[in-house]
């Protein structure tokens, strides 16, 4: 099945301890449909300026990414600046220049209302539930957000969270959204919002999945070579929605496999700035780092007596 997303389309600058760029393609649309469409096919709803390069567009469409949905308006394209420090796990956030997003109203092009798997990538909770209230019957609704949005706009926040099955967000922001330090509290929290699954993204330390009773951790990839962790996040839910919607199959047998392919699309995105690595990323690499992710995970159960 094909997947829904409306996000950010930007132009990023970053700087890390091992380099700098500017002005490069980035976006948390971007990002969650590039790593989907190794899985499943994407339709995309989003907002660009006239300053976006047909170079992007180009790259975009040769991922089989339905563009139907991208909006081009006069004014500039989203711009984010970040910085990080050692630690990879923060993202400083220097600048969020909101631009064409700021007056985007979506509207979904013909044959997008009858998607069954939608992600409200991170951008105004506005435009989220603005997306979801034209979607006929969703089978699964996931949903990352992110600081900015969590202290500027929490009421609109809560709002769509309450149509939302399915929460990812990193740890920092499971605190500051339940406001409780406590993170297994701050899930059941967040739960009582609407999300009847919660995956908390921690970095290099891996991801934490809650669900009714049950709680699923997986570690990062171990890896020699971090060099930009933006688009981490992204790319975490496009390769775990991707492959959610191309087996539907919603057990949870499958959700922790799903944890899974995410992880290991995320691994390859942080290697190199942008959307570098992806843009080289053979299916057959993923599949192998599946396999080396099973075995960096299994162990024996207890010896009987
Ligand atoms: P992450 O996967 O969490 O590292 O997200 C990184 C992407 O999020 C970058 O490519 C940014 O362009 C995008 N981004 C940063 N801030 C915002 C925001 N306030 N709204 C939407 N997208 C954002």
């Amino acid at each position: 099945m094909s997947i829904l997303v409306v996000g950010s389309v930007a132009f990023d600058s970053v700087e890390t301890p091992f380099g700098k760029v500017d002005e490069v393609l980035g976006g948390s649309a971007t990002y969650f449909s590039t790593s989907a469409s190794f899985f499943t096919d994407v339709n995309l709803v989003a907002v660009v300026g006239e300053d976006f390069p047909a170079e992007h567009v180009r790259f975009l469409e040769g991922r089989n990414i339905n563009l139907a949905g991208l909006r081009t308006a006069p004014g500039a394209t989203f711009r984010w600046k970040g910085r990080y420090e050692y630690d990879l796990n923060e993202a400083h956030t220097l600048e969020t220049r909101l631009n064409v997003f700021e007056s985007f109203r979506p509207q979904l092009p013909a044959g997008f209302e009858e998607a069954r798997y939608v992600f409200l990538a991170n951008i105004d909770p506005e435009l989220q539930l603005e997306v979801l209230q034209q979607v006929k019957k969703p089978k699964l609704v996931a949903c990352d957000t992110m600081n900015f949005w969590i202290g500027g706009k929490r009421e609109a926040l809560k709002k769509t969270l309450a149509h939302v099955d399915l929460l990812i967000i990193n740890d920092a922001e499971t605190r500051q959204l339940a406001e409780e330090p406590n993170l297994v509290k701050a899930a059941r929290i967040i739960r009582d919002l609407g999300p009847r699954t919660l995956v908390v993204k921690r970095g290099e330390y891996g991801v934490i999945m809650f669900r009714d009773d049950s709680v699923f951790a997986a570690p990062a990839y171990p890896l020699e070579a971090v060099f930009d962790p933006t688009g981490a996040g992204d790319t975490f839910a496009g390769g775990f929605m991707g492959y959610l919607a191309a087996t539907d199959d919603l057990s949870e047998a499958n959700l922790r496999q799903a944890i899974v392919f995410g992880s290991v699309m995320a691994s390859f995105t942080v290697e190199q700035f942008s959307l570098d690595r992806l843009k080289t990323l053979e299916n057959e690499e993923i599949r192998t780092r599946f396999r080396r992710f099973k075995h960096l995970t299994h162990f024996e159960d207890l010896r009987e007596a």
